[in-house]
């Protein structure tokens, strides 16, 4: 059975790239145009087991989201990867508090974002 990923960024682009790599190696892929979407698509019932999640987006941005995931309504353990080019100190801070898992700095290496999404979820790599 293949894990599903949540890509939740406001760039096309990226989440096509993201969508490819995983795709690669087998994951199925949702994407969300951002945190709104993203929430709309998880409370609906989007079953998910990874969420790949950028930080500058509009109407909701990716540490909003992650604020509505770990406050009670079943999202809570959903392992979430920050994907994104903020690298302010106080951000990623914020982002470790709320229990984000990892954090990757665009452009991203295709073979680390794969790494990480299969460390979410305690694929072993052979
Ligand atoms: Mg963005």
């Amino acid at each position: 059975m293949s894990h599903v990923v949540m890509i939740v960024d406001d760039s096309r682009m990226i989440r096509m790239q993201v969508c490819r790599a995983l795709q690669g190696q087998g994951f199925r892929t949702v994407e969300a145009a951002d945190g709104q979407d993203a929430w709309e698509k998880l409370t609906r019932g989007e079953p998910i087991d990874v969420m790949v999640c950028d930080v500058n987006m509009p109407r909701m941005n990716g540490i909003e989201l992650l604020e509505k995931l770990r406050s009670p309504g079943g999202f809570e353990d959903l392992p979430v990867v920050m994907l994104t080019t903020e690298g302010d100190p106080d951000i990623v801070r914020r982002a470790r508090s709320l229990g984000a898992k990892g954090w990757l700095v665009k452009p991203f290496q295709a073979e680390l974002l794969v790494a990480t999404v299969q460390r979410m979820i305690g694929v072993v790599v052979s």
